[in-house]
Order: C-alpha cells, then structure tokens, then sequence
C-alpha cells in the first residue's frame, strides 16, 4: 500500500489523485539513506479560528505597509524579466539601518546576509560549517530545524538536555563543548520553546570554549529588552553568527526573509555555497517596505508584551505551571498527558503547540481577544480535569 508525507507531516494517500501513474513505495525511492527515518518539519497548519501554534505576529500588515507593499512590488515587477539583485544591497542597507536603530549596533551592509527565512540561512551555515566528519551541538528541547538540517547534511548531532526550568545551563553547555568540540554551536536567545534569556556575557562563555562557530538564534530578540550578542562579533569575528527574521516581530512570516550578522569573512564563506539569485525580487521588495514601517512593528511590540505578562499571570492564578518568557510565547503545564492536552485545546478551536516535551504546551501570545478566548479554554480544562 502507498502512501505519501504531506509537508506537515501527516500521512495521506488513499483519496489523492496521481495523474503520473501508478504510486510507488517510498521505500523503493533511491534516496540517501540517512534520510530514510527522516521526518519533515511539521507544524501541523489547520485551520482553526485561533492559531497560536507558530509564534507568527497575530496583527496583519496595516493598511498603510499593505499599500507600500503593493507599491513596491508593483515598481519590481516591472523589471522581474531580470534576475534579483543577487547581493541584496539595497535590503542589507536598510537591515544595517533598521539594526543600527534597534540594537544600537554599529553593523554595515557588509556585515549582513539576508535569505529566505532564518531557516535558509540556518541550512547555509550547516552547508559551510557542518557536513560529514563535522558535529553540532544544541540544546533539547529547542528549535527542530538545527537537528533537522544538521542531519540532513550527515551532521553528527549532539544535544544538550536544558535545565528543569527550559533555560540553557550554561555550565552543562561548557562541559560538553569541551567534551565534544563541535565545530558549530547553536542558541536561540530568548530560547525557545521555554523563553529564557541567555545573557551576552554567558555566550561570551560558550564562545570562549567553541573551537567553530557559535550560531546564535535571536529570532525573538526584538520581544527581549536583553541585548544582542551582534556586540560580540567585534571581538569574534570567526567565531560568532547571529541570525535573525522578520517572520516572528516583524509580522511578515509569509515574505520568508530572514538574516544573519557577522564578519565580512563569514559571508563570504556563506557565498561560497548559496545558489544563485537564492533571494527572490519580489521577497526583497516586500522585505524592505516592512523595514520601512519598523516604527509601527515597534508598537506591536509592546502590545504583545503587555499582552504575554497578562496570560502568564492568568495562568498562574489558574492553576498552571507557566515559565517567565522573554519571547512572544509562553511555556505552561504541568498536563499529566501533554498530547491529549493539546487535543483538548484543538477540540475548542484553539491550535497550540505540542513541543514535544511530556507534560508541558507552548501557546503564542495572540491580540487580546485571541487571548481571552485561550484563557476561557484553560479555565474550562483545569475546572474539568484539575490540570
Ligand atoms: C520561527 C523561528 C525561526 C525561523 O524562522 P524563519 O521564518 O525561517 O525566519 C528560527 N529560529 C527559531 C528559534 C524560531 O522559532
């Protein structure tokens, strides 16, 4: 019997139609091996009426950043029998503006690279440092992508167990480091799925001890008042990445544009193996009217951290075990059984997240009324089941 992985992971088959012919078993496709207990990314996307699963902005384009993006894109088009600008120059200028403004980070356009999304660029650093004979090393749970990716390119993967509490334990990370060498390290500061914040001076740390590359995921460094480790590439210009995106703060997770910050060295290294024109015309355009409107963004900023102290107080006053998150989402629990937990969120029209973790559920930090509405679900769940 055939079947077939959807993009999200579910297994579909029997009412698809296969104008190609007949449906062949995957284990008959002559694919590298490594792949063959592979499973691809999967969020699941359903569509419910409150999505709180992907830690996307719950605020749409305003009217006035929709007509700028319409504006611009319609200015491209008229050059769209041309390749993009391969560089990226004009985007990186305005990425360099848009940093220097927001972190206080004396960065260049030539210390900018932006792709489609930060998972591109987190695949184009494992094409350059990572690959067979190489290891990486990350901390569990955490974003799926560097294990995903990593093992993809025949990278040995190592992982770090987080502390009870979801933070990273920045003296396990400098045993194993020493232990183990890898050649490429990867944060997410504020970490993900629990929100911790790893402060500069504890990457500095982790640097310290690295013999390759620290990757330091920020792609919620704009929900943090913490700074970031971009002061660090400075003094490790070799050694320290930092990456980030506009699909999580920035509200245009749909434009897939993310970026990393480094040394003029790393990315020519990084040019080394991107494909040709990797980021679209349009992509870049579209990008760029969202810097444009970097003041608006900033205002939804501390909506949802407003918002997120809100929920996190509610569910403690609930009943629920709910982690400080520095980020645009919040870690709580404790469920007996958190995949039936999730169901029961799913049964009320509310998608959260199942991170992976036994007793604990990741939710996104919605507008108010989306919050509201998560609320009145925890509510009914810990009055029916006592948590
Ligand atoms: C959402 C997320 C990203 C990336 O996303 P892109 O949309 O590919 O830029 C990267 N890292 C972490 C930790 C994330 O949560």
């Amino acid at each position: 019997m055939w079947s077939t992985l959807s993009d999200d992971g579910d297994v579909t088959g029997g009412g698809a139609v296969n104008p190609l012919g007949s449906w062949a078993d995957p284990a008959d496709v002559p694919m590298r091996e490594n792949l063959r207990t592979g499973t691809a990314y999967g969020a699941p996307q359903l569509d419910e009426p409150l999505r709180l699963n992907t830690n996307e902005s719950p605020y749409p384009p305003s009217p006035a950043l929709v007509d700028d993006i319409v504006e611009r894109v319609r200015a491209a088009a008229t050059a769209l029998h041309r390749y993009p600008d391969r560089e990226a120059t004009a985007l990186r200028t305005d990425l360099a503006g848009y940093l220097g403004r927001f972190t206080g980070a004396a960065v260049s356009p030539a210390n900018i690279w932006p792709a489609n999304g930060s998972s591109e660029i987190l695949q184009q650093l494992l094409l350059v440092f990572g690959g067979h004979g190489r290891r990486a090393l990350g901390f569990s749970p955490s974003y799926s992508m560097y294990r995903i990716v990593a093992e993809h390119l025949s990278t040995e993967w190592i992982e770090i167990p987080c502390a009870a509490d979801f933070s990273l334990n920045t003296a396990d990370a400098e045993a194993a480091i020493a232990r183990h060498r890898p050649d490429i390290v990867f944060l997410t500061a504020p970490h993900s799925p629990g929100g911790s914040h790893t402060t500069v001076d504890e990457i500095e740390r982790i640097v310290r001890v690295t013999p390759g590359i620290v990757v330091v995921d920020e792609a919620y460094g704009e929900f943090s008042a913490a700074p970031s480790a971009i002061e660090l590439i400075d003094r490790f210009p070799t050694k320290v990445v930092v990456t980030r995106t506009l699909s999580k703060a920035f509200g245009v997770a749909g434009a897939r544009v993310g970026y990393l910050v480094a040394a003029p060295a790393i990315l020519d290294a990084v040019r080394l193996i991107r494909l040709p024109y990797h980021l679209s015309t349009v992509n870049q355009a579209t990008a760029r009217a969202a810097l444009a409107h970097s003041e608006e963004v900033l205002g939804n900023i501390a909506a949802v951290v407003r918002e997120r102290e809100r929920v996190r107080t509610a569910l403690g006053d609930l009943g629920f075990e709910v982690f400080g998150s520095a980020g645009n989402f919040l870690l709580f629990g404790r469920f007996t059984d958190a995949p039936r937990a999730w169901v029961y969120f799913l049964d009320h029209n509310v998608l959260i997240r199942d991170v992976g973790t036994p007793h604990h559920l990741r939710v996104t930090i919605g507008t108010a009324a989306e919050n509201d509405r998560f609320l009145e679900v925890c509510a009914s769940f810990s009055g029916r089941s006592g948590g």
